[in-house]
């Protein structure tokens, strides 16, 4: 049998949290997973190995963690667990790396998954070097990625611990954020959510909307205003970010008048929006509205096109957490194996 005649019965894209769990659920199956895990700096890339966790350091809400974990630690474990099953994983030499002594984050040239084509069977995959992977079924564990301003030293301090963060319900309770001023940037739902949440932990907010209303429904936004804790700065937008090694404040720039003015803060949320990884799949799957992946079943991983699964950040858009994106990627792993079985593909 030539490399071509070979059908995988599942391939799994992605892994973050959702992608590595529905590869130790399938491997433990015997389906023997080949996993895109996806390229951190190929531009554009479908997908950030290990997911959005490896831009968080230290996670403290994922069950079995009693003294918390960095994020890259916690994807190597699970990398690590879906490999010790079995599960293979694409790269540059042909072979799954050795990742059983990694506890760290690695160094191995994973390879992104380019395109698709569901409309054959079995299903085509095509990796970023123009190979073609054929497979019975496939789980999408793409995820989402939090909208960033694009500033040098957000992404800086962001990535060390810098008190710069896309997510308040991850990162949030952290002692380097107890009793700051903080301020969230942006003006929907989530910004809300977010600044809500913060004021638990927080001497102040400031939320930073670069017009002079919100976007956030109508409830949301009259909490946010009722909090005596929030303060608003309209029609401003972050022009720098400041701090070495901690942020020290933020510099914002007025929209109508054009002046700028330091913010003095001790901790920054983005909440200016997610972008569900979806592009690679050229509209063969059903998406809604905000281009995430439409589930078939709310309660399954199924979605348009049967044999498809997908699971984790890249069909959810309300909880947005590893723990609820491991969960559903382990449906998916159980969703592709029934359905493999009731195809055939033992
Ligand atoms: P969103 O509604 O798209 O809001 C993004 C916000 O970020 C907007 O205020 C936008 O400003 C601002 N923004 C975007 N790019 C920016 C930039 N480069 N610089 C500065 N500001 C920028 O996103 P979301 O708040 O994440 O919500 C996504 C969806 O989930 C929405 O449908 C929302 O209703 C829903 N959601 C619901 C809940 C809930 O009901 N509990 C909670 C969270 C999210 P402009 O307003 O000027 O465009």
């Amino acid at each position: 049998m030539t490399e071509a005649d070979q059908v995988e019965k599942l391939i799994i894209i992605g892994s973050g949290p959702a992608g590595w769990t529905a590869a130790i659920y399938a491997a433990r199956a015997n389906l023997k997973p080949l996993v895109f895990a996806g390229r951190p700096k190929s531009v554009p890339t479908t997908v950030l190995p290990g997911g959005q966790l490896m831009l968080t350091t230290e996670v403290e809400n994922y069950p079995g963690f009693p003294d918390g974990v960095t994020g890259p630690v916690m994807m190597s474990y699970f990398e690590r667990q879906a490999v010790r099953f079995g599960t293979r994983i694409v790269t540059d030499h042909g072979q799954t790396p050795d990742v059983s002594n990694a506890d760290d984050g690695h160094n191995y040239a994973y390879h992104d998954c380019k395109s698709v084509d569901l409309s054959q069977r079995p299903f085509v995959v095509v990796g970023e070097d123009d190979r073609s992977y054929r497979a019975h079924a496939v789980i999408i564990a793409t995820g989402a990625t939090a909208n960033w301003l694009g500033l040098e030293n957000e992404q800086h301090l962001a990535r060390n611990g810098g008190g710069v963060s896309a997510c308040a319900v991850c990162d949030g309770a952290l002692p380097v954020f107890r009793d700051k001023v903080l301020a969230v940037v942006g003006g929907g739902d989530s910004a809300v959510e977010e600044a809500t949440y913060l004021t638990k932990f927080a001497s102040k907010v400031y939320m930073v909307h670069r017009r002079d209303q919100l976007r956030a429904s109508k409830i949301m936004a009259q909490r946010a205003e009722d909090n005596p804790k929030i303060d608003f700065l309209w029609n401003k937008v972050v022009v720098d970010v400041l701090g070495k090694e901690l942020i020290t404040g933020i510099r914002v720039q007025d929209t109508v008048s054009g002046q700028e003015s330091t913010v003095e803060i001790g901790g920054l949320f983005m909440a200016i929006g997610h972008r569900p990884a979806t592009e690679f799949l050229n509209g063969q799957l059903e998406l809604d509205a905000k281009k995430y992946i439409r589930l078939k079943d709310p309660y399954r991983t199924t979605t348009s096109v049967a044999g498809v699964f997908a699971a984790g950040d890249v069909v959810d858009s309300v909880y947005r957490q590893a723990v609820t994106a491991a969960g559903m990627g382990c449906k998916a792993a159980i969703d592709a194996e029934r359905w493999l079985g009731e195809q055939g593909v033992e």
